[in-house]
């Protein structure tokens, strides 16, 4: 616990322990003083007394002696004199407030004293106060004893015992009201702070800090866990983090890998295998719509020689300039593929039998056009097309490439750099 927060529990229980302790002490000190008070004010009147007691006893006067002391226990009963006697030095009485015990002897241990006694004697007894005198006037003649009831002192105590427990018991409750706001703010507020952190946290919310708290220990606490919760969020960002760059890097991979899964190598077109896919797909939505597609076969017009005359790498050039000559005037919906070697495949959706032999023409005037413009190609570039349509030439894909693959032999054989529709079509 921090300084304050010991300083906060000590200070009151010190407080509380030292008016308890005072307050004992403080009834102690005053009943002490109050008897010493009592004995002094009775002595005091006693020795008044003690000398008219003398003389009227010197000169033998009991009727006076009598009459003094039934006046005087009169009048001090009120200061709580129980009984009051005169006797000699063997104690008989000479004179006493209860007049019944005139003559009898006194042998009690108090009288015996007070007898010998030079001075004053008192004893405190039973809740009472006897007190003796020797009366004298010149020679010591006779001694006075009185008793005395402790019963109004006592309550006096009593009252002055309650005051004090009572503002003792006030000040008690102040300083435990004091202790119970300071257990709440510096203990129990933080600790429920703590704790309320600490269920967020176990539920995920990283985001959670604890405030600066006023306990010394509790704080030291509550920036640990704040460092914690701080080291863990961040570590979770990072997590997160990594994960998005290693999952948009796999994603990335992913793409790649499909595109080259799909790809031709040499010419950057789609590969046979897409080619076949997509030959599905398009025939189902052609069923589907009930709408027309289109198929073209092209097959480079001898090929061979180009090998032959200038290597492959100069074919494989030749390929490439191709695809790109081949795939410039198509529509976004069109897909050309490399079939295999140097033939191509062109998939015309939404295309009718004449527009797909217009577009067949595009292409093969468009290679005579394009590739052999200032060419090193030993012969003049062609290409011979072969095409089919869906619904007419084939309702499944095989039958449909057996139809433009038939059709672009015809063209073969009829003389090559030409398009040929499977039904004996011709353009040129
Ligand atoms: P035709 O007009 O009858 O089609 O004659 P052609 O020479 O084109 O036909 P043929 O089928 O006899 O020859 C095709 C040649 O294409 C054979 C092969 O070496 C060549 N070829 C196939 N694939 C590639 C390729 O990727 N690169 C190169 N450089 N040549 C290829
Ligand atoms: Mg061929
Ligand atoms: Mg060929």
């Amino acid at each position: 616990m921090g300084l304050r927060a010991q300083l906060a529990f000590l200070i009151p229980g010190v407080v509380a322990a030292s008016v308890i302790a005072f307050s004992v002490a403080e009834v102690r000190n005053d009943q002490r003083e109050e008897l010493i008070e009592f004995r002094q004010r009775n002595e005091k009147v006693l020795q008044t007394i003690g000398v008219t007691v003398a003389v009227m006893v010197a000169q033998n006067d009991m009727g006076g002696l009598d009459t003094l002391v039934a006046q005087l226990s009169d009048s001090m009963r009120e200061r709580d004199l129980i009984e009051l006697a005169v006797v000699d030095d063997r104690g008989t009485v000479l004179a006493h407030s209860v007049p019944e015990r005139f003559n009898t002897t006194l042998r009690d241990d108090f009288t015996l004293k007070a007898i010998d006694a030079a001075g004053s004697t008192w004893r405190l007894e039973n809740g009472e106060y006897h007190l003796s005198i020797p009366a004298v006037s010149g020679i010591r003649w006779a001694t006075v004893t009185a008793r005395y009831s402790l019963a109004r002192v006592d309550a006096q105590f009593a009252r002055s015992r309650l005051r004090f427990l009572g503002a003792a018991l006030g000040l008690f409750a102040l300083l435990a009201s004091v202790l119970w706001l300071s257990l709440r703010r510096l203990v129990l507020a933080p600790l429920r702070q703590l704790h309320d952190a600490v269920g967020d946290m176990a539920e995920g919310h990283l985001s959670v800090r604890v405030p600066e708290l006023p306990a010394g220990e509790l704080n030291q606490l509550g920036t640990n866990f704040n460092r914690m919760a701080a080291a863990l969020q961040s570590e979770r960002e990072n997590l997160e983090r990594t994960v998005a760059e290693r999952t948009k890097e796999l994603q990335e991979v992913n793409a790649r890998l499909e595109r080259l899964a799909v790809t031709d190598g040499l010419t950057g077109l789609f590969n046979h295998r897409r080619f076949q896919e997509s030959l599905q797909t398009e025939l189902l939505r052609s069923e589907r719509h009930k709408r027309p597609m289109g198929l073209l076969m092209v097959d480079v017009d001898f090929f061979k020689k180009v090998n032959d005359a200038m290597g492959h790498p100069a074919g494989d050039d030749l390929l490439r300039r191709l695809a790109d000559v081949l795939g410039r005037d198509l529509r976004q919906t069109d897909l050309i593929a490399r079939y295999g070697g140097e033939e191509f495949t062109v998939i015309l959706p939404e295309t009718t039998r004449s527009e797909a032999m217009q577009v067949g023409e595009r292409m093969r005037a468009a290679v005579e056009e394009k590739i052999n413009d200032g060419s090193p190609w030993p012969t003049l570039v062609t290409v011979s097309i072969g095409v089919a349509t869906f619904p007419e030439d084939g309702k499944t894909a095989e039958e449909l490439l057996e139809s433009a693959d038939q059709a672009m032999y015809i063209a073969k054989r009829q003389g090559r750099n030409r398009v040929v529709g499977s039904r004996g079509a011709v353009t040129m």
